[in-house]
């Protein structure tokens, strides 16, 4: 689903990803963890177009993410045509990033509704449906100030969800969550994956990345150091920098 091959990316003189090599596989919970600065956020960027790759190659799904590639050659891709493949990721962020002036329920109708031209009754239908799966269909009149932090990253994946992407970004998705409320978010996010859904996750849940991924990632200064199932990795590490990262976080 996901294919890097050396892709790199600087901001100026400041090369962030090294040539990045990896590969997500259709339906696979595919965790991502590194210290700070090691470019996880930068990679999910790269993959949902918020930034462009300077080097490598990257491809959803089959596609160049924002090109073609035409008689030998990249060409970039039409805003038209991005917005087309931006459609199918779904992105939720560490900070909770609702629509401030919108409910719950208009949080998860406004894109289905603005970008894929439903109609409102059934943009609506669909998305109590969602807010039902994420546990918050007697919330979806509330705005997200009158949210907890963690049922506002429900929110999110509910209005990420709605747009019925083929692959979901995950960055940090409760590190910014009081103790209490990481478990809610990390229960939808399961079901997700029972449900068969592409994820690429940056986490510090560990416990999550043994129980529910299928393939573990550590990056560490722009390239992967070290993947493999995250049992083998978690467990017995092969390299000393996953281990003195493994031995801070655990
Ligand atoms: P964290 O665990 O703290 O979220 P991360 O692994 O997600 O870290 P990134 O956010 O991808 O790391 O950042 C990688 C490096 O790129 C950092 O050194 C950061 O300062 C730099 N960086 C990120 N965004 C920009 C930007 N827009 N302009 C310049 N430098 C940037
Ligand atoms: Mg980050």
């Amino acid at each position: 689903m996901v294919m890097a091959e050396g892709v790199r990316k600087s901001y100026g003189t400041v090369e962030v990803l090294k040539g990045i090599d990896l590969e997500v596989k259709q339906g696979e919970v595919f965790c991502l963890i590194g210290p700070s600065g090691s470019g996880k956020s930068t990679f999910l960027r790269c993959i949902n177009h918020l930034e462009k790759i300077n080097g490598g190659l990257l491809s959803v799904d089959g596609e160049l993410v924002g090109y073609r590639m035409k008689g030998g050659k990249l060409h970039e891709l039409k805003d038209r045509e991005v917005a087309l493949q931006r459609r199918d990721i779904g992105m939720v962020f560490q900070r909770f990033n609702l629509f401030p002036h919108m409910t719950a329920l208009e949080n998860v109708i406004e894109a289905p509704v603005q970008v894929k031209k439903e109609s409102r009754a059934d943009a609506k239908e669909r998305a109590m449906a969602l807010l039902e799966r994420v546990g918050l269909a007697d919330k979806a009149g509330n705005y997200p100030t009158q949210l907890s932090g963690g049922q506002q990253q429900r929110v999110a994946i509910a209005r990420a969800l709605a747009m019925k992407p083929k692959l979901m970004l995950f960055d940090e998705p409760t590190s910014a969550l009081d103790p209490e409320l990481v478990g809610d978010v990390l229960d939808v996010m399961r079901g997700l994956a029972e449900e068969g859904m592409t994820m690429i996750v940056v986490t510090h849940e560990m416990g999550f990345a043994r129980e529910v991924g299928d393939a573990l990632v550590f990056m560490d200064g722009g390239v992967v150091v070290e993947s493999g199932h995250p049992r083998d990795v978690l467990t017995d590490p092969r390299h000393e920098r996953t281990r003195a990262f493994l031995s801070k976080v655990l």
